[in-house]
């Protein structure tokens, strides 16, 4: 039997090279080492994207086309529709009635979402995300959770309600461990903060070529280079930071390069234009032909909702009658 993970995204755009880098380089090999459930958290977009829910229904295909392409094969790992589960809507119910506010408010991760939002007044539903994703862990019972370094108090705060769930009833729920990645974040073009699709600082994985060849040439680079034997500071410049993470093999070239005044930005531009391309191609065959086929997409998503929904009905089955709700 192979450990269960849930892993999965908020539906809030189409995922970028950041998202690849991140989280589903990683999901990709994982998925032949774990069963995986793989979440498009349409609901839970929904906490920062309420008034305008028909964007989410565009974006969650295009989610599941990133993950398609990026090489998650749906029959290792089970895709699924967060908002076609309503068990785990029932779970976040329960587990909301013993989770205090506090809790939820000094959880770093809100905190520091909410700041970078400008949220002073809390909404209920954002506020509460951290109860919704202890749901989505625990209705499948998934015993590890991949997650970067600033998701750790998620998972911190859904051990504690299981640990709290299982004293308070019955020790029917699984503790979930975090499965934390060594990825760095990725930088976006603008070279000031990671790569997100809210600051236009990306490369979406569905870009072609020439958008790729294009957001390059854009990028920020170190303003100390002028002429192509200005010495360089490649430590602060995002195309350096692309080279580690797209083509480590000639980055320190590249470092030595671009310190002794020996390449020009263009010339480094280029290089890793080819890398990225070349790490996309793939991506983009496999793209094409889901597209070209939206039933196959349709049954893969139906499919793999389905399977969790039978998961699900199986937990809530534990869970009610350890909570005595099981009336008849
Ligand atoms: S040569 Fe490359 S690493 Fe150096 S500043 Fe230009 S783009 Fe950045």
């Amino acid at each position: 039997m192979k450990e269960r993970i849930l892993t999965g995204d908020r539906i809030t755009g189409k995922l970028h090279l950041g998202h690849y880098v991140g989280s589903l380089k990683n999901r990709v090999e994982l998925q032949n080492k774990y069963e995986t459930f793989l979440i498009l958290a349409d609901v839970q977009a929904l906490t920062t994207h309420f008034e305008k829910p028909e964007s989410i229904k565009q974006n969650l295909r295009n989610v599941a086309l990133d993950y398609l392409s990026a090489g998650i094969n749906p029959d290792s790992a089970t895709i699924f529709i967060q908002s076609l589960i309503p068990e785990i809507a029932e779970l976040t119910t329960y587990f909301s009635m013993f989770v205090t506010v506090n809790s939820l408010r000094h959880n770093p991760t809100i905190k520091a979402e909410a700041t970078e939002r400008g949220f002073h007044d809390m909404y209920y539903g954002f506020l509460g995300y951290p109860v919704s994703q202890a749901a989505d862990i625990t209705f499948c019972k998934a015993t590890l959770v991949p997650v970067g370094e600033d998701q750790v108090p998620h998972i911190e705060q859904t051990r504690k309600i299981v640990r709290r769930f299982n004293q308070l009833y019955k020790p029917v729920l699984v503790e979930p461990k975090p499965l934390v990645g060594d990825v760095p974040r990725l930088v976006g073009l603008d070279g000031n903060n990671k790569m997100s699709k809210s600051l236009g600082n990306t490369i979406n994985l569905d870009s072609t070529q020439e958008e790729v060849s294009e957001k390059l040439k854009k990028a920020t680079t170190d303003p100390a280079r002028i002429h192509k034997t200005d010495i360089g500071h490649p430590e602060i410049c995002p195309v350096y930071a692309y080279h580690q993470a797209f083509r480590k093999e000639g980055s320190d070239e590249i470092y030595e390069s671009c310190k002794k005044g020996q390449i020009g930005c263009m010339e480094c531009k280029r290089k890793i234009s080819q890398s990225i391309n070349h790490l996309l191609e793939p991506m983009r065959e496999r793209r094409r032909m889901y597209q070209n086929d939206s039933k196959k997409v349709d049954e893969i998503l139906m499919s793999g909702t389905e399977k969790a929904c039978l998961v699900a009905k199986e937990t809530m089955l534990e869970i009610r009658d350890a909570m005595s709700m099981n009336y008849f």
